[in-house]
């Protein structure tokens, strides 16, 4: 055991207790959510390979034991993990430190995500050279998806029992409500590491998003075993993909400043998320093309690419604006645009991106997601999924910054609310 860790003082527990609020559902959201969040990516994948795909069929399909597991999918899912934590440790890329803690102390984080992505490209071309069937990931979807499952599970389990050997000020403030069940979904510790490797920044952005694109490739590997090439529409949905998650990794520093990693606890509810919920629910529409070819005409196409293109420089420029003006306010690309003051001497942005609707970040990202559906075309609901999804998730999403956003800077919050009246889509939400 770490000399500066200790069992958190009751104090902590019993102050939090009365001055968070629960989100998610509280108690029962925290029962409901573990069970019903993993037997619905089982449900996608299952469905998504039917020939009906349909999301609304009832009794939903049940895949039999040997389709659920496979010691394969086991191995490749712990080598992919503990090549990621290799590659993390390594001391290649700069080391940026995070915000200042509670404790007035800032963390380190190594920023080498992207190199990650590159060796993990470069391993798949050599393995591809190979001749590995990169196809089988098809059928090791399901496999794999359970094994990430049981992963998610058992280390929430881990976190949650040895964040009570971390210091009082090492916890989130709202995962200590003394309730376990809610504690150990929402996460009681805000940084669990050993040494130098910190578990929430590792899990973030390297083996769920990078197996995420890694899993749509395998989907177009097995399009080409089955149809001789890949199609349009399977090309359009990797690349859009890739992008995204290059985007990501390229920006990792900026991973530093959001919500999870400054305010929210390492529970249940980000370790599923980042392992199991992100890699195998957000390529969908890939797998689902394996099975529902479609055919798209040169303007369909070429709408597409330009909203998921007007998608990405929205949420390009607006979240480099935001990050540009919190690291360096006097900095010429934010220097001239018209701010307003707080109470806690941080200033809030009123014109630019931030000044025409105050998320303007979910907007690009929604249009890139619905611009990921449009290429599997009208026919089934399925592989819109993750823009539905991913509408309510930002709009909840919006609503817990709004209130952090509130409880932080008061007034001046209700003048940018009075200033800049659209929350997410301009003159709608
Ligand atoms: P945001 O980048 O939207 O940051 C919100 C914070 O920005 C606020 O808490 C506040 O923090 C600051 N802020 C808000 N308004 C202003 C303003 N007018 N001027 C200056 N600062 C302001 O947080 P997220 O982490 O939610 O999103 C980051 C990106 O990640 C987004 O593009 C989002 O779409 C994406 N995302 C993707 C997900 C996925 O699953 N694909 C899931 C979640 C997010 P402060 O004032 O303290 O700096």
């Amino acid at each position: 055991m770490s000399p500066i860790m200790r069992p958190n003082s009751q104090a902590l527990k019993q102050r939090s207790l009365h001055e968070t609020e629960r989100e998610f559902g509280g108690t029962l959201g925290a029962v409901c959510i573990p069970v019903l969040l993993p037997l619905t990516v089982l449900f996608l994948i299952s469905v998504s390979r039917s020939p009906e795909a349909s999301l609304l069929q009832w009794p939903p399909v049940l895949p039999s034991t040997h389709q659920l597991w496979d010691p394969v999918a086991l191995v490749l899912l712990l080598g992919w993990i503990a090549l990621h934590a290799l590659l993390y440790a390594m001391p290649l890329g700069k080391v940026s430190e995070g915000l200042t803690l509670r404790d007035g102390t800032r963390l380190k984080y190594p920023i080498n995500g992207f190199l990650g992505l590159c060796v993990s490209g470069v391993l798949l071309i050599l393995l591809l050279e190979l001749g590995a069937p990169l196809g089988s990931l098809f059928e090791l979807l399901l496999p794999l998806a359970v094994c990430a499952i049981a992963l998610s599970f058992l280390f929430s389990i881990y976190l949650y029992i040895r964040s009570f050997w971390a210091p009082s000020h090492a916890l989130a403030l709202g995962g200590n409500t003394g309730n376990p069940l809610y504690d150990f979904f929402i996460g009681r510790e805000l940084n669990p590491r050993i040494g130098n490797f910190d578990f929430k920044y590792f899990c973030e952005l390297r083996p769920g998003l990078i197996g995420w694109v890694v899993l749509n490739l395998g989907m177009l590997m097995k399009e080409v075993e089955l149809r001789g090439s890949p199609s349009l529409a399977m090309m359009l949905v990797n690349s859009f993909q890739l992008l995204y998650v290059a985007d990501a990794l390229w920006n990792e520093e900026a991973v530093l400043t959001t919500m999870d990693i400054v305010h929210d606890g390492f529970g249940f509810m980000l370790v599923f998320g980042d392992l199991a919920w992100v890699p195998f629910t957000y390529g969908l529409q890939a797998s689902f093309l394996v099975e529902h070819p479609q055919t798209l005409s040169p303007l369909g196409s070429l709408t597409i690419i330009a909203l998921n293109g007007i998608g990405y420089y929205i949420f390009r420029k607006s979240n480099s604006q935001k990050n540009q003006f919190r690291r360096d306010p006097t900095h010429p690309s934010v220097a001239r645009l018209e701010t307003i003051a707080t109470a806690t001497g941080k200033r809030l942005l009123v014109s630019g991106w931030w000044g025409l609707v105050r998320h303007p970040n979910y907007l690009g990202d929604l249009l890139m997601a619905l611009a990921w559906s449009l290429p599997c075309g009208f026919s089934h609901l399925l592989p819109y999924f993750y823009v539905i999804y991913f509408t309510v998730l930002l709009i909840h999403r919006e609503d817990r910054d709004e209130r952090q956003c509130r409880a932080k800077y008061g007034l001046a919050w209700d003048t940018y609310c009075r200033r800049v009246p659209y929350r997410i889509f301009p003159y709608i939400y």
